[in-house]
């Protein structure tokens, strides 16, 4: 193993140059018998490969696989070059590293060396050095210390065997950053070492990053090599930091008091009796429950999905009982309390979130978690915060006409498909692993078919493709060996199912990985299917005519599997305009309401619906009349959308003569030439980080030439608007970790993270420039915030410019932010153009997240006070000479079309599907008429009054 001790240490060493140098570091490692003479040659093939100049004044030379076998055994002699030997490109090295390993063990030494090179400037002090000690103790840096606090340890997993608890434990460490993705694979390779007391240990050094010890213990006694476990330790180790730690255990175990580790409930005691840190006292807050039938399995579902909302532990134990604590947001755990109507519950929740989640835990349960309620007489509620006053969800009635937030356009009828998440409750304990598995297969072959169906149905091929990917998941050989091993255990066909299921989507989650987290959505979408035959939950049949689909929140990826022959339209509960999901539905041409409530996933299946995306209005069972009304209208829609079709090609001019640009949001190349076939008379938006999205790590600069040339050939010499690099807030990249930001809407997103990476943003602009070939290329920086900003992003343009000229290029901003607009008299004399992305500009203006499940709803970019700051960009760009474009969700809203060319917005960017729409829209306007409009826009005081404004037009 690679350790640094003062015995390989030689100081003072003199070479002339890199060769020398080698030279004496592998006589060194021959006449200590680590290697044969022939390792020298290793040496040197190896710095032709590459320098092994490490940075900090260190090398680390070694051998090539070829001379593997020259290695007798493995070590590191180390040679202080106080005058320094320059290892090439004038890296100069004043500490070189010589190692003898016969695998990739320089690894295990850049793991040793993590903290001296995330010193500032230690090259001087290497060469100052005057003895081994001083040395060592440089290489070493302050020691780590072992991480060891509450979020390290977890009591009483739900676990079914040794592996699973193991996994676990890696993934504590793995959450606290102690070590890589890999380590739960390597502790599964390492010999237990059992400490008695039923207390297990484990222990590895590879993939560690810095020194760690989590602890775990399962919900039922285990066993392990025939003795019992109760507790494991897995310990991330690094160094000396858990010496201390290890003496403490060992007295305690001496003592005999590892009992108690065992059996802690709670941090709290193991962390007292480990001597980790211990946390605050966590506040608590009680409430009585007052449903009918205590917290069976629907309300307990509800408070679990509510408490896995928090990031942080929550428990929950009835204060009439003896029992123990448990999460609050396992359901199982739930369950096994059988807490009662009329017992009081007590939540208890870690201090960095108890603050938000126990009003919110409470409010739930006194809102009955689903369930209508009635208070319980004369108990005592004792809360230590005051929960919000409860609010009756009904469910509403026939006629009811309820108000939501367009999100995608158009109107839609049909029956409502609910989808609410279903609840399973099945035995643990199975018949006979025979019949059980005979149970599995019948399930399973009844799930082949229902997707074999789908798959027929589909009419898009991508979400056929995404049932086929279920079909194979279904016959993953994986799966099916890990079931029948639960099964042999004497578990149910459902029980082993979904923990299978489970197990293996978590493992996909943790790996943090965009791709991955979707591919643990589609497991447990097939484990639910599959899950509903064995417990005979009936899935609710899709209606046979095209429905409306009525959820809670549709993540982006629900919509892009909808089929929109299928699906007539979407209602949910939650969500706004601007999210994503509502952006991948205009994409698809679905008419979407969002944020209409929760009481709209009480309504029956079946019911009639009738969405009105044009005015943001809900109708449940409208009686015939209403229906046939809104056909006719939804017809008259079909056909202007029709004749708009026909005339996509020609201009979009107002009657009075004024030209408006209309142009296309497009996400990657590929949609070029749909965008020209839709009439867009150029790309108004590229938003390229889906080209980064697509790739394992950031694209090269071929691979992005390619990528920009392909858009500008599609487009035959009309412009192309290309936004840089757009991640960080709620896109970000796999391969470009972003340290966790309390606000990432507010942090380091668009231009002010590419402007930390100058060598991403510089291969970007290279790529574009290059690209270009005389053709129209307009650049624009996002989420500009201050004019020192957009000049390090034209000033790097112009430098490159130098370099690869082009002649028909233009630099511009994203107006995203309040600032950037109130800034833009000043911005207007340096900028070619401003292109709004209404879709920040009305987070940031509103102080509304974006994708806010209950508030998005509000950010309605027809907001005044957003059309201001519109006004003010306008007009301090028409002073100038300069153009403005608008490219976020408003610009295709049919209702915001006339107050922004009424504002005097030169270009409008739209999705490809909208831009026959809205060409149309302009045609049916007159520009005195409009600005007559805009202007009085400008003077009401909220959304709906300008929407009022216009429909009255
Ligand atoms: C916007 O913010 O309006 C915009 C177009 O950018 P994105 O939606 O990609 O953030
Ligand atoms: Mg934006």
């Amino acid at each position: 193993m690679l350790e640094l001790t003062l015995e390989q240490i030689s100081m003072a060493q003199v070479a002339v140059d890199k060769s020398a140098a080698l030279h004496l570091l592998a006589e060194h490692l021959v006449a200590d018998g680590l290697v044969a003479p022939g390792y020298l040659k290793g040496l040197q093939d190896r710095e032709q490969q590459g320098s092994t100049f490490l940075g900090q004044g260190i090398a680390i030379p070694h051998g090539t696989p070829d001379t593997r076998d020259q290695v007798f055994s493995t070590g590191v002699r180390l040679m202080q070059f106080p005058d320094g030997v320059d290892w090439g490109d004038g890296q100069i090295v004043y500490l070189a590293i010589g190692i003898a390993a016969k695998s990739d063990e320089h690894l295990r030494l850049l793991q040793l060396l993590t903290r001296a090179l995330g010193e500032a400037d230690l090259g001087p002090s290497l060469r100052a050095a005057r003895t081994p000690q001083d040395l060592l103790k440089l290489l070493q840096g302050a020691p780590q210390e072992l991480a060891l606090d509450a979020q390290m340890i977890s009591l009483g997993v739900s676990v079914d065997d040794f592996e699973e608890l193991v996994w676990r434990g890696a993934r504590l460490l793995r959450k606290a950053d102690c070590v890589n993705n890999g380590f739960a694979a390597v502790l599964q390779q390492v010999e237990a070492l059992s400490l008695g007391d039923g207390l297990w240990w484990l222990h590895s050094e590879q993939m560690v990053k810095r020194p760690g010890l989590a602890f775990v213990t399962p919900d039922k006694p285990l066993r392990l090599l025939g003795q019992p476990l109760t507790g494991l330790f897995c310990l991330a180790s690094l160094g000396e930091a858990h010496q201390n730690l290890l003496e403490r255990l060992c007295a305690l175990l001496i003592e005999g008091r590892g009992q108690e580790l065992g059996q802690a409930t709670n941090s709290r005691a193991v962390l007292q009796a480990l001597g980790g840190e211990v946390p605050a006292e966590w506040p608590s807050a009680q409430i009585v429950l007052a449903n009918a039938h205590g917290l069976h399995a629907r309300p307990a579902k509800v408070l679990a999905q509510l408490a896995k909302s928090f990031d942080g532990e929550i428990r929950l134990r009835i204060v009439e009982s003896d029992d123990l604590a448990v999460s609050a947001k396992s359901l199982s755990k739930l369950l096994s309390l059988g807490a009662r109507r009329g017992q009081t519950l007590e939540f208890v929740a870690e201090p960095t979130i108890a603050a938000d989640a126990l009003p919110a835990l409470l409010a739930a349960v006194e809102q009955g978690l689903g369930e209508s309620v009635e208070p319980v007489l004369a108990a005592p509620v004792h809360a230590v915060v005051q929960p919000v006053a409860p609010r009756a969800v009904v469910a509403p009635q026939a006629g009811a006409i309820i108000s939501a937030v367009p999100a995608s356009p158009g109107v839609a009828m049909g029956p409502a498909h609910v989808q609410v998440p279903q609840v399973f409750d099945y035995p643990q304990q199975g018949e006979s692993p025979a019949a059980e598995r005979e149970r599995l297969q019948v399930a399973l072959r009844q799930v082949r078919d229902e997707i074999g169906q789908l798959i027929a149905r589909s009419q898009a091929k991508a979400i056929g493709e995404i049932f086929v990917t279920h079909q194979e998941m279904l016959d993953d050989p994986e799966l099916t060996q890990d079931v029948e091993q639960h099964l042999n255990q004497g578990k149910s066909a459902a029980a082993a199912w979904d923990t299978v299921i489970e197990t293996a989507a978590a493992r996909q989650e943790a790996l943090n990985d965009a791709l991955l987290a979707e591919r643990a959505a589609d497991l447990r979408d097939v484990g639910r299917r599959v899950l509903a035959h064995l417990c005979g939950v009936q899935a609710l049949a899709e209606p046979e005519q095209p429905y409306i689909l009525v959820m809670d929140e549709v993540g982006p990826s629900d919509v892009a599997r909808l089929d929109p022959a299928r699906v007539a339209g979407i209602l949910t509960a939650r969500g706004g305009a601007t999210a994503h999901s509502a952006i991948v539905a205009r994409a698809l041409g679905i008419t979407a309401l969002v944020g209409a409530g929760e009481q709209v996933l009480l309504i029956e299946p079946g019911t009639v619906l009738l969405l009105d995306a044009q005015r943001g209005r809900l109708t449940v069972a409208p009686e015939a009349a209403v229906l046939e009304r809104a056909a006719q209208e939804r017809d008259a829609r079909e056909l202007r959308l029709q004749a708009a079709h026909a005339a996509r090609m020609e201009p979009a001019v107002t009657r009075d003569g004024h030209a408006v640009e209309i142009c296309a949001n497009i996400g990657d190349s590929t949609g070029t030439p749909a965008a020209v076939k839709q009439g867009a008379e150029g790309i108004g938006l590229l938003r390229t980080e889906l080209l980064f999205m697509a790739h394992n790590q950031a694209p090269d600069e071929a691979t992005q030439e390619a990528e920009y040339r392909r858009v500008l050939d599609d487009l035959g010499g009309r412009p192309l608007v290309v936004r840089t690099l757009d991640v960080g807030g709620d896109k970000p990249l796999p391969y470009w970790p972003i340290d966790k930001e309390e606000n990432p809407f507010l942090g380091v997103r668009g231009i002010r993270l590419t402007l930390q990476r100058p060598e991403i943003m510089e291969a970007q602009l290279r790529a574009l420039l290059r690209a270009a070939d005389n053709r129209p290329l307009r650049i624009m920086f996002p989420m500009v915030g201050s004019v020192d900003e957009w000049r390090q992003g034209r000033d790097m343009v112009e430098r490159l410019r130098l370099e690869i000229p082009v002649s028909d290029l233009q630099l511009g901003i994203m107006v995203e932010v309040p600032s950037a607009a109130l800034l833009a008299p000043v911005l207007a004399k340096e900028v070619d153009f401003f292109s709004v992305g209404t879709n920040d500009l009305t987070q940031y203006a509103l102080a509304i997240d974006r994708g806010h499940p209950t508030l998005s709803a509000q950010a309605d970019g027809l907001h005044p006070a957003v059309l201001q700051l519109i006004d003010m960009t306008v007009r301090a760009a028409h002073a100038n000479g300069k153009w403005v474009g608008v490219c976020g969700e408003l610009a295709a809203d049919p209702l915001a079309v006339p107050v922004l060319v009424g504002l005097g917005v030169d270009e409008l960017s739209v999705s490809p599907r909208s831009i026959a729409e809205v060409k149309a829209c302009v045609r049916e306007l007159s520009l005195s008429r409009a600005q007559a409009l805009a202007h009085d826009a400008l003077t009401v005081g909220s959304a709906a009054e300008v929407r009022a404004l216009v429909e009255a037009l």
